[in-house]
């Protein structure tokens, strides 16, 4: 008998910062790493699809849902340890803002400008998440993962190569743990850059609504994702319950019973203008889970 937690036909609306979403067939919270071995062996041997879901901040989730295992170790794969020589070691589970917190207490510098950052410790490694000119692989050392068949692996800092918003980590394993080796940081340093941090997030970025953070990664050269929609006049823009915000470009806000669908049609539409105004292709940021390949390859091979 298993003592996770399953949701059968849950709704993944309420599991993503969007509030946008199908049903996962299954939702699980494994207990612990033998349960969860347990559960992705099952779901192989019995050819059941399974995603890793975090706290849902970047995700935007077909309305039909996902037809498998939607599995969360957000509530229960919880440990974080800080040890005197600044290591840290944390489970994938731990919010991102609870270890930049705790790290900070800690003396740490180096991670403060990554507060307000939402989501799990995994989803963040996995996404290499970043904020003004830091990003969670900085320090990063090993982690700790878990395959198909219910085996783990580690991986050290040489073996995964970091780049903007994206990591190496095999898509069909669940990262589990990693270890970050940290340096002491000047307190008052620390505390100057969280404060320029969680303001320039506060101005800028339009957090009463719900949304996925930024849509778009920022193409190379000199100009944001977001001003290239905001100069292609889309601001405002919006499709259904969906809106291209007004606060910041880059930005589909969840302006009230949005759907996959309204988002996915200003998806297109940003792509398309910003393209035929300025010729350069928006890659996204946000995933997307449980969309008809048909849907994806208008985006990813339009
Ligand atoms: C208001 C707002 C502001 C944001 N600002 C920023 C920002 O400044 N910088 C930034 O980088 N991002 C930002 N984001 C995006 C998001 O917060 C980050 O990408 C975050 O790290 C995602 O974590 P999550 O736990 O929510 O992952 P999810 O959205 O649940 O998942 C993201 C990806 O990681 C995978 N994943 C999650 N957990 C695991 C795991 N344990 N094992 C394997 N795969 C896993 C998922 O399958 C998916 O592919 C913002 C989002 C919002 C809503």
């Amino acid at each position: 008998m298993l003592a996770s937690v399953m949701a059968f036909d849950e709704p993944l609306a309420q599991h993503t910062t969007f509030g946008i979403g199908g049903p996962a067939a299954c939702m699980v919270y494994p207990e612990n790493r033998d349960e969860l071995s347990t559960l992705l062996k099952y779901a192989h041997q019995q050819h059941i699809p399974a995603f890793f879901i975090g706290s849902g901040s970047n995700i935007l989730v077909w309305d039909e849902g996902f037809d498998g295992f939607a599995i969360s170790l957000r509530k229960t794969f919880k440990e974080l340890t800080i040890t005197d020589d600044f290591q840290i070691i944390a489970e994938s589970g731990v919010m991102l803002g609870k270890l930049v917190k705790d790290a900070i207490r800690a003396k740490i510098g180096g991670l403060e400008s990554l507060i307000g950052v939402p989501g799990t410790l995994g989803g963040a490694l996995i996404m290499n998440a970043g904020a003004f000119g830091s990003e969670i692989s900085n320090y990063f050392q090993q982690a700790t993962t878990m395959t198909l068949e219910g085996e783990l692996k580690t991986y050290t800092n040489e073996e995964v190569e970091f780049s903007y918003r994206h990591s190496t980590f095999p898509e069909d394993e669940v990262l589990i743990e990693a270890v970050f080796n940290c340096n002491e940081g000047v307190p008052e340093e620390i505390q100057k850059e969280r404060v320029i941090a969680s303001n320039n997030r506060k101005t800028n970025q339009p957090l009463k609504f719900r949304s996925a953070g930024s849509i778009f990664k920022n193409p190379d050269g000199n100009h944001a994702a977001g001003y290239l929609i905001d100069q292609a006049g889309l601001k405002g823009t919006r499709r259904g319950g969906a809106e291209i915000s007004e606060k910041h470009a880059n930005f589909i806000v969840n302006a009230g019973e949005a759907t996959a669908a309204d988002v996915f049609r200003l998806i297109k539409l940003a792509k398309q203008k910003v393209a035929e105004e300025f010729h350069i292709n928006l890659e996204l940021e946000v995933k997307l889970v449980g969309f008809p390949e048909s849907m994806l390859s208008e985006i990813y091979y339009a």
